[in-house]
């Protein structure tokens, strides 16, 4: 509710009806004055949430400290006491993402001194012996090959660990064939040839893809490049992806549960306040995980990985506490259906993230 003068005038501005009190009997208008201090419409957004008989901070704290909450009240027709689901995942989504959007995310190839520090006291800790004795062996030994297998890719792997590699820096940027399994292409050209000799089935996916690698590779773009540019852009798109996911997770609800008792729409609130409760948990996590960065202080340190640690053992559990709640079905049977569910969605979601890291590396250019 906004702090506006009410005009003396009660005729309606919107629709000429007569206002006896504050909003418009007729179209729910707020009868103040044309003119506000201009600050007003920046604050217009946030009051709309906070302002609002704390509609928003009740909405929020039930939202993270009691599973099923909203959606039972939504459904059972309270709908003023707190802000609608669709408005409240989208205003969620919006802080989330902004959020990330304020600190980078990819740190592929960074030489921040923070990160060596820290990486210093893990693996590569344990993987500097393996570098005095035995990395130009199978640097030569990988050098040696023109084709690349899965043990040599481990190796790679591993040597990526060992900092201050130039030689690894070398390998890593080193020409490489892609390894498909039936044949290996030096070029677009020769890859080319070769499928029209010998087509196969999927080759409608493959091609593009191929070609879109060669593409990059023409402009110069090195593998390290393409991984970060392809990680940064699927992060960009991923708001948009998990909006497509949302209907298909109210889907498997709708899948599992009696069709007369819940429609679809009573799943969809509930997928909803699931999601906005999800982002919100990630949210606190990750800023959890970033004041970890600021401080040394091993025991504070300590006491944070403690807090994220429960944070993500409650939000697996609130999946479960939720459902029962607004399902009202059968402990045991809604434990079933449960495990069930997270498991399709687990599948869903994994294919959602392949296909978003496709189409952000179609979209690289
Ligand atoms: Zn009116």
């Amino acid at each position: 509710m906004s702090h506006g003068k009410i005009r003396e005038d009660k005729t309606c501005l919107n629709c000429g009806h007569h206002v006896e009190e504050r909003f418009c009997p007729h179209c729910g208008q707020e009868n103040t004055e044309r003119r506000q201090p201009f600050y007003f419409l920046f604050t217009h957004f946030i009051e709309d949430f906070t302002h609002y008989d704390g509609q928003f901070w009740g909405t929020v704290k039930n939202l993270l400290f009691k599973p099923g909450k909203l959606t039972n009240t939504y459904l059972e027709g309270k709908r003023q006491i707190f802000v609608p689901p669709v408005k409240l995942y989208i205003f969620v989504s919006f802080i989330t993402f902004f959020v990330f959007a304020l600190f980078p995310m990819v740190n592929i190839g960074s030489n921040d001194k923070h990160d060596e520090k820290q990486s210093d006291t893990g693996l590569v800790k344990i993987m500097k012996p393996i570098k005095a004795i035995g990395t130009q062996k199978i640097i030569d030994s990988i050098k040696a090959k023109k084709i690349l297998t899965e043990d040599d890719s481990l190796a790679i792997e591993k040597l990526k660990m060992v900092p201050d590699s130039a030689e690894v820096e070398k390998i890593l940027d080193m020409d490489q064939t892609i390894d498909s399994g039936d044949g290996n292409y030096k070029t677009k050209k020769s890859y080319d040839s070769a499928k029209a000799k010998n087509p196969g089935y999927l080759d409608f996916v493959e091609k593009p893809i191929i070609h879109k690698y060669f593409e990059l590779k023409d402009h110069g773009i090195t593998k390290k490049e393409l991984l970060s540019n392809m990680i940064e852009k699927s992060f960009h798109n991923l708001p948009k992806a998990l909006f497509i996911y949302l209907p298909l997770f109210a889907f498997f609800l709708w899948v599992f549960h009696n069709k007369k008792k819940w429609w679809y729409f009573d799943h969809g609130i509930f997928t909803l306040h699931y999601f906005s409760f999800l982002l919100l948990t990630i949210l606190l996590i990750f800023l959890f995980g970033k004041l970890t960065k600021l401080t040394d202080i091993k025991a504070l340190n300590a006491l944070i990985y403690f807090v994220i640690t429960i944070i993500t053992i409650y939000s697996m559990g609130y999946f479960f506490i939720a459902h029962r709640r607004v399902y009202r079905s059968h402990g045991l049977v809604s434990i079933m259906v449960g495990i069930i569910l997270i498991a399709i969605n687990f599948f869903a979601f994994m294919f959602l993230l392949a296909g978003l890291a496709l189409v952000s590396f179609m979209m690289l250019h």
